[in-house]
């Protein structure tokens, strides 16, 4: 069940939480006989007022994921200020009119899932002379509503991307349809990257992270069972966001 955390209370203890989520990350990995760090936890901040962030940040966490341009505009470019060693991943849809400021703040894009997108990427990374490291994004449950290549045409847009665009291609990553078995759609995923030879793979939420991992997960995005519960009005994982 996607909107479960039967493993994690909603504290707002932020430490804590980090703590609890570390812990079961590093138990997943080792019971999959992988070391703790090759799991990296991204925790979600997005709906989350920056005085968590700072909690986290405090604790000494310092990779993040937002899924909306304009909210991490508003959030992260003074905070980057106080703590450069930040590394923020964009983990919701991209629009080609913003391509221009995502790049400027972000520093993975885990969302390509179309030609006109992955061009528009590689252009800016030509004009601002900056490489940003790109995951595929990968609709495993063929959604109408959700972003994402469909897994049928998945291999093709890849050999696209770093043949034809040079995109920097180093991840795939998918969010499984809510209600369904997880590990079907994370199994998937895994053969895709295995198939094209790509070593990261960013998929699992708070609810099934430790799935995830045993599938093979090398990034877990994690936002409630770090934050607690977000704002109200904060989209969800399959929104179609601006
Ligand atoms: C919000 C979001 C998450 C985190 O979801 P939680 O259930 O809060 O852990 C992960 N991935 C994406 C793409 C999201 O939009």
């Amino acid at each position: 069940m996607a909107d479960e955390m039967p493993q994690i209370r909603d504290s707002s203890d932020i430490a804590t939480n980090l703590a609890t989520v570390r812990a079961l990350i590093a138990a997943a990995a080792e019971a999959k006989g992988r070391p703790a760090d090759s799991v990296t936890l991204i925790a979600v901040s997005k709906a989350q007022p920056v005085a968590k962030i700072d909690d986290a940040l405090d604790a000494g966490h310092r990779v993040f994921g937002e899924n909306r341009v304009q909210e991490a505009t508003a959030k992260w470019p003074e905070i980057k200020a106080r703590h450069p060693d930040v590394e923020l991943h964009l983990i919701g849809p991209l629009q080609t009119n913003k391509v221009r400021d995502a790049m400027a703040l972000f520093d993975v894009i885990e969302t390509v899932d179309r030609a006109k997108l992955a061009r528009a990427l590689a252009a800016e990374m030509v004009r601002s002379n900056r490489r940003v490291p790109c995951y595929i994004q990968v609709n495993t449950g063929e959604e109408a509503q959700k972003s994402g290549i469909g897994p049928e045409e998945a291999d093709d847009f890849i050999g696209l991307c770093r043949e034809e665009v040079k995109l920097p291609v180093a991840g795939l990553m998918c969010i499984p349809p809510i209600g369904e078995e997880p590990a079907l759609h994370f199994a998937l995923l895994r053969e895709i990257a295995r198939r094209n030879r790509i070593d990261i793979l960013s998929m699992g939420m708070s609810a099934d992270f430790e799935t995830a991992i045993r599938f093979g997960a090398t990034h877990v995005r994690v936002g409630r069972a770090v934050f607690g519960a977000r704002e109200t009005g904060a989209a969800p994982a399959s929104a179609t966001a601006l």
